[in-house]
């Protein structure tokens, strides 16, 4: 039994109905249970000129190994129709790893803690809903990661 923390993200075909069903299919799951969601962020893109996104993070028991959490992520991704076109280009769901308890791993197919995460407040600020206090493998916990990271471009939305 593990607990994981996954960002979820989209910017195409109602961003927000892509994260209920994208929800939906993890609640469902027979080895995940859904813990606790963020709230949604409007969020800037990063990468080349798309939509804002939509993101929100989760957290997760599972009893699915880090490497069978992807195949299940990667295939939600697919049942949505994700089309992969450009690099950090716009997509109806991303579903990404952050933290699988306090693991850290790095394969071809899969790092821990993601290796973005840190920078990025479109994770950070959704996470830092359900996981302020929860610190990383090096020790640093999300408050203090979302202290070194601009805000700007982050706008909290009615949904949750
Ligand atoms: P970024 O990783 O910078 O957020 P992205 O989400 O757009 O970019 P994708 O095209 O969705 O990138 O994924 C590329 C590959 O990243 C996946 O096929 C997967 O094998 C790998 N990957 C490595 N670590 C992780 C992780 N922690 N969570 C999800 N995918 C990961
Ligand atoms: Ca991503
Ligand atoms: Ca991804």
């Amino acid at each position: 039994m593990a607990i994981a923390y996954i960002a979820l993200g989209s910017n195409l075909d109602d961003p927000q109905q892509q994260l209920d069903r994208a929800l939906a299919s993890l609640a469902n799951h027979p080895k995940i249970a859904l813990l606790a969601v963020s709230a949604r962020y409007q969020t800037a893109p990063i990468g080349p000129q798309q939509p804002d996104f939509i993101n929100a993070a989760a957290q997760l028991r599972t009893t699915l190994e880090p490497e069978e959490l992807l195949d299940t992520l990667q295939a939600i991704e697919q049942q949505q129709n994700r089309i992969r076109t450009v690099h950090w280009g716009p997509r109806t769901l991303d579903l990404d790893i952050l933290l699988y308890d306090n693991l850290t791993l790095d394969t071809a197919r899969l790092t821990l803690p993601h290796p973005r995460m840190h920078e990025r407040a479109f994770v950070l600020v959704p996470l830092s809903d359900i996981a302020a206090d929860l610190s990383l493998p090096n020790g640093q916990t999300v408050r203090q990661l979302l202290a070194n990271c601009s805000q700007q471009g982050i706008v909290k939305t009615d949904r949750d």
